[in-house]
């Protein structure tokens, strides 16, 4: 225990946004860093518990948390950076984007708010940077056996890392401009500035790790191909199939997938195209899907001036607090409301999408029916059952965010053109299916240390 009681004295800090009014002009990340004062009183917090459950089932990458919230209250940052940096290979990404899987299972989080996990874990990186405690690995010793990755994003990423390390010789193929994945061109750039990745990509080529970008595998060069010149093949290439509708008036203009928004926004921020291809400034956007992307879609269209979003999901409203299918430890099903929400959008839930209506061939509404949940005895939605009357919510633009389709290793080794082969692995979202960024690190080191152990 950091300080005895101080979980009870001390109340949980919140992430600290910059003012909606001055974030909303800009792309630059919405949270701001806690002071160290507050950094040392919210890891007072921590009671390093007998069996740590942030560790051990909350986080993917079994991350050493009570230990370097006691080195970050002792003010051993040094120490913090050697910890943190044991497990976690871009404590920078996930500090800024991981929904903490740590919080939901922080024992003081059972009745007095958990701690503020990822700030401290941000706070310790930002550090190390700032000192240059991050460095380049030091491989000593080179095993002459060749791994080809196929795909840049978190999962490809980690993997590389780990491989490296082991001795390995380690390509990552990358279809577009940079690596970084769905990091890079599906976050937006004010939950993750895409110079951080630069920044590790950088001490990643510099450890030895060569970056083949602007090439795709199946056709700019044949994964079969790859096989060949390489002892391994790691398919590391995400779910890129987005879920559509298909609803009478889905071919009216102004209805787009969600990434094609959110993509072609960081394109422009980054400077790989002039502008955004989608523009909705002034515009009525309705937003379908209520996960992540389409939380991403709320805030960029408030940053592009949007005159109204509204963002609707099929299922039912979260409770307020933790639902009693999500017990503790568990991750919490619960109503999380982003940034981007915050920044102005009405919400609506128990809403099945049933048409587009449009005039002279642009989208200007959507049909919906209101449907009612049948819920298991712990509150899980199991099924619907359409009720009420439809209505017709006008709209400009419409976004689509319904997540990603999930291939089977038989369809991506057909898709690529491979015969399966042990010589061939899997991972991040394009084995798993659609996850988070900490998973899709936490895949792709374990991937590497089995690729490894077969040698
Ligand atoms: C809009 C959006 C917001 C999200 N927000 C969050 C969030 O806040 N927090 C969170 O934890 N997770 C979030 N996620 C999920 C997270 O981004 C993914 O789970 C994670 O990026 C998966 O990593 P990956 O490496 O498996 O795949 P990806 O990130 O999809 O990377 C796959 C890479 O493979 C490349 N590739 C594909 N095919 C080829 C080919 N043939 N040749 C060469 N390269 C190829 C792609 O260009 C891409 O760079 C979000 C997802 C989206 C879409």
């Amino acid at each position: 225990m950091n300080e005895q009681r101080a979980f009870l004295d001390i109340p949980r800090l919140d992430h600290v946004y910059r003012p909606v009014d001055e974030r909303e002009r800009d792309f630059a990340e919405v949270e701001m860093p806690m002071s160290d004062e507050q950094l040392r009183q919210q890891t007072s917090r921590c009671m390093n518990c007998g069996i740590p459950f942030c560790h051990g089932t909350g986080c993917p990458l079994d991350n050493l948390i009570p230990d370097f919230n006691a080195a970050v209250h002792r003010g051993d940052w040094r120490q913090a950076w050697e910890l943190l940096s044991s497990t976690s290979p871009f404590p920078e990404f996930t500090s800024r984007v991981c929904p903490a899987l740590c919080e939901g299972s922080c024992t003081a989080g059972m009745n007095c708010g958990a701690v503020t996990i990822r700030q401290v874990e941000k706070a310790i990186v930002e550090r190390a940077f700032a000192n240059g405690w991050v460095q380049p690995d030091q491989v000593a010793s080179r095993s002459g056996r060749r791994v080809a990755i196929v795909g840049g994003g978190p999962a490809g990423l980690s993997t590389a890392v780990i491989l490296n390390r082991l001795g390995h010789n380690v390509t990552v193929y990358e279809k577009n401009a940079g690596p970084g994945g769905l990091m890079r061109y599906g976050i937006p750039d004010f939950k993750l500035f895409k110079q951080l990745i630069e920044r590790r990509v950088q001490i990643m080529k510099k450890s030895g790790i060569r970056f083949v970008c602007d090439t795709e595998v199946g056709r700019d060069v044949s994964a079969s191909y790859l096989t060949k010149q390489y002892d391994h093949l790691v398919l590391s290439c995400g779910t890129p199939v987005a879920r559509d509708l298909s609803i009478p008036g889905r071919e009216l203009q102004g209805i787009h997938l969600a990434l094609d928004f959110l993509a072609g926004q960081n394109r422009a921020n980054a400077g790989e195209l002039p502008a955004p291809p989608i523009v909705v400034k002034g515009q009525r956007v309705l937003v379908i899907g209520g996960g992540d992307t389409g939380s991403d879609c709320v805030g960029t269209s408030h940053r592009q001036g949007a005159a109204s979003v509204t963002q609707i999901e099929i299922m039912p409203q979260p409770p307020a607090t933790r639902s009693s299918s999500t017990p503790w430890p568990l991750w919490p099903y619960l109503l999380r409301t982003s940034s981007s929400h915050e920044e102005g959008c009405e919400r609506r839930w128990d809403l099945s999408t049933t048409a587009f209506v449009g005039e002279n061939g642009r989208v200007s509404g959507a049909k919906v029916h209101p449907v009612s949940w049948t819920c298991a005895p712990d509150g899980r939605p199991l099924k619907f059952t359409p009720t009420g009357n439809e209505e017709v919510i006008a709209c400009d633009v419409v976004f689509l965010a319904l997540g990603f389709i999930k291939q089977s290793r038989q369809q991506l080794l057909e898709q690529y053109g491979l015969a399966d082969s042990p010589a061939i692995s899997i991972c991040g979202d394009a084995a798993n299916g659609p996850s988070l960024v900490v998973r899709a690190i936490a895949d792709g080191m374990a991937q590497a240390r089995t690729i490894d152990t077969a040698w």
